[in-house]
């Protein structure tokens, strides 16, 4: 697959790629000051992220280009628009209200009560900032050791531990936390809460990029959990919620990062080409060969998130395409300040911008180490390159 075609993407493609014009315009803005997002919720940008990954019944006015209506159940069309999106502007996109990964984990491991629920609220006329708490301190990629418990008081549980670079969760109203009820990986649970809730504390962790994301810190000092919000109790198997669970949002939601990650390449390498028209020589070759890999990449992270859609989840193809995609970012920032010359950085905000923003995409989702033991388990077993 070159770039997915028929009409129907295309049209989608054209709509989401205007709004994200008017993200990069306040982008310098929300990177400043990330709150600033407060004054830009009537942007087109805003609505589509608002409605990523709800049912269209549930919302006054779902995303709708001619003939065509979009949820965002699709991972393709997901990772198209979110490309969009990030070439205008990761930080802003990010900083946007909405479902976010919270909606995958939902729709992924919630029954029908709990996503009614879930879609509800996010559906309201208030916007509503999510967060997805997986990242512990002392347990980053070793996910499946994480530390907060959810011990069971009378008909109900108490949560309590720390999470730690959570998006968003500072600002958000609802969030779904990784917890353990018991030990080993089958212990695992994942749970809807209330940021309103006793107990819930969370504050915005200081960063030199990506400030849209505002990642927090979350403190939980035994908030209350209904035994209904905990995803699939009553519907699924120990072994088909928690972790699996985790491990199911994260596979469906990484094209749609590498996504995130092929636009802000996309945003670097046509501000060199913009703003250094001449280059020739070995300069230009250089450029040209950044994009050229960031077309191999971006094909491939099509394919992927087209086979998701077509039931087939690799999980080893899933870890190479984001890998590839950060490791790209790193070396497209670094091409860019240099073949921009000396004092590039200091001079023009937008590649400072960039450079720094691209700095995340390494630990965003899984870092490169734990995405290439998930290759090497591919390579193992054939079938990372058939
Ligand atoms: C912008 C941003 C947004 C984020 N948003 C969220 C979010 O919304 N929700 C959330 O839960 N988390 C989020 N994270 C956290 C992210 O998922 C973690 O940073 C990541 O999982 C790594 O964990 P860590 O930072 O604790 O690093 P560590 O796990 O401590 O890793 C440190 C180093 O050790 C290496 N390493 C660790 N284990 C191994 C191993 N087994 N083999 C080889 N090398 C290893 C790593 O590759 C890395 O180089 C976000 C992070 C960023 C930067």
């Amino acid at each position: 697959m070159t770039e997915p075609t028929g009409e129907r993407i295309a049209a989608l493609r054209s709509y989401v790629r205007e709004a994200g014009r008017e993200l990069r315009a306040i982008g310098l803005e929300i990177d400043r000051d990330p709150e600033a997002i407060d004054r830009w919720l009537g942007l087109p940008a805003v609505d589509i992220m608002r409605g990523c990954t709800i049912p269209a019944e549930y919302l006054d006015s779902p995303l709708r280009v001619g003939a065509y209506t979009y949820d965002m159940s699709s991972c393709l069309e997901h990772t198209v628009t979110i490309e969009e999106l990030s070439y205008g502007d990761t930080g802003s996109m990010l900083a946007c209200p909405g479902p976010l990964m919270s909606g995958v984990a939902v729709s992924a491991l919630g029954d029908d009560k709990q996503r009614h629920h879930y879609y509800e609220r996010m559906a309201g006329p208030e916007p509503v900032w999510t967060f997805f708490g997986l990242t512990e301190p002392a347990k980053g990629s070793a996910a499946t050791e994480l530390e907060t418990t959810l011990v069971p008081e009378g008909d109900g549980f108490r949560l309590t531990g720390e999470k730690r670079y959570v998006g968003n969760a500072a600002y958000a109203r609802l969030g779904v936390v990784f917890c353990r009820r018991a030990p080993g990986p089958l212990g695992i649970e994942a749970v809807l809460v209330d940021t309103q809730a006793p107990g819930f504390h969370a504050e915005p962790i200081p960063t030199v990029g990506m400030r849209g994301a505002r990642i927090s810190a979350i403190r939980l000092d035994g908030v209350r959990v209904e035994r209904e919000h905990i995803l699939g109790y009553d519907s699924l198997k120990p072994s088909r919620r928690g972790l699996i669970g985790a491990i199911r949002t994260l596979q469906r939601f990484r094209p749609v990062l590498a996504g995130t990650i092929v636009g802000l390449c996309r945003a670097v390498l046509d501000h060199v080409r913009e703003q250094r028209p001449a280059l020739a020589g070995g300069a230009r070759a250089r450029l040209e060969d950044l994009e050229d890999r960031l077309t191999a990449v971006r094909r491939q992270n099509y394919e992927v998130a087209a086979a998701i859609d077509a039931g087939r989840v690799r999980a080893d193809r899933v870890a190479g395409v984001k890998t590839r995609a950060a490791e790209l970012a790193e070396r497209c920032t670094l091409a860019a300040a240099d073949l921009m010359g000396p004092g590039a950085l200091l001079e023009d905000p937008l590649l400072n911008k960039l450079y720094r923003d691209a700095r995340a995409f390494e630990f965003m989702e899984g870092t490169g180490h734990i995405q290439r033991l998930a290759v090497f388990q591919g390579v193992l077993k054939r079938t990372f390159l058939n």
